[in-house]
């Protein structure tokens, strides 16, 4: 069978060429230093790249047999508008019959759009473009079931070690795991004891 699945080195070589994968000297809102930097839309706003990497994501979950036997009637949801074009990917590569996004409300709440009724969600698998922390797959996780549908799989393109590598027993799919460098402050930034330029960002 031939393999969809580049390697996590040809993938970072991908986010890199697309400016997804960003190297230099970056402070977060929360004041944490980091020596690299991903914004995944860049990588996403190229169509090949999408369909290639969702194509990949895609594999990784069609493998598991509680997934594949499920087929169509399955839902793919982002937690976030970061993940839709991931969704809307691994949803066509799958062809999967539901695609929901949760969106952030003012007041930081994760919600799906109003009207989407209990018992109506398909099974479902979440994805994200990256996962750094995992909260925001368990927020969307929690708004799943409270709409009475079942999580079957998580999965994003980019996770970071840090985060948790399974969700409820099932592994986190990723196509590369990215040991992130944060440092909490500039006293502890080898970049800030060079004195390197900084680069705000926003999230
Ligand atoms: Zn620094």
């Amino acid at each position: 069978m031939v393999s969809l699945i580049p390697s996590p080195d040809t993938v970072m070589q991908m986010l890199k060429r697309t400016g997804a994968f960003r190297e230099g000297h970056f402070v977060y809102p929360t004041g944490k230093h980091s020596p690299h930097y991903f914004q995944m839309p860049l990588a996403f706003r190229y169509y090949d790249t999408a369909r290639v990497l969702a194509v990949a994501l895609s594999r990784k979950f069609r493998v598991e047999r509680d997934i594949s036997s499920q087929l169509p009637k399955i839902a793919v949801i982002s937690p976030s508008s970061g993940g839709i074009p991931v969704a809307f990917g691994v949803r066509d590569a799958l062809s999967a019959e539901q695609i929901y996004w949760a969106e952030k409300e003012a007041d930081g709440k994760r919600m799906f759009r109003q009207y989407v009724n209990q018992g109506e969600v398909n099974p479902c698998i979440i994805v994200d473009d990256i996962i750094r922390s995992g909260h925001a797959i368990e927020e969307t996780a929690a708004l799943v079931k409270e709409l009475g549908a079942k999580v079957i799989g998580c999965g994003a393109i980019v996770r970071f070690t840090s985060a948790p590598d399974e969700f409820e027993g099932g592994p986190i799919k990723s196509l590369v795991e990215f040991d992130a460098h944060m440092y909490d402050d500039g006293e502890a930034c080898g970049d800030c004891n060079k004195d390197a330029p900084i680069e705000h960002v926003r999230f």
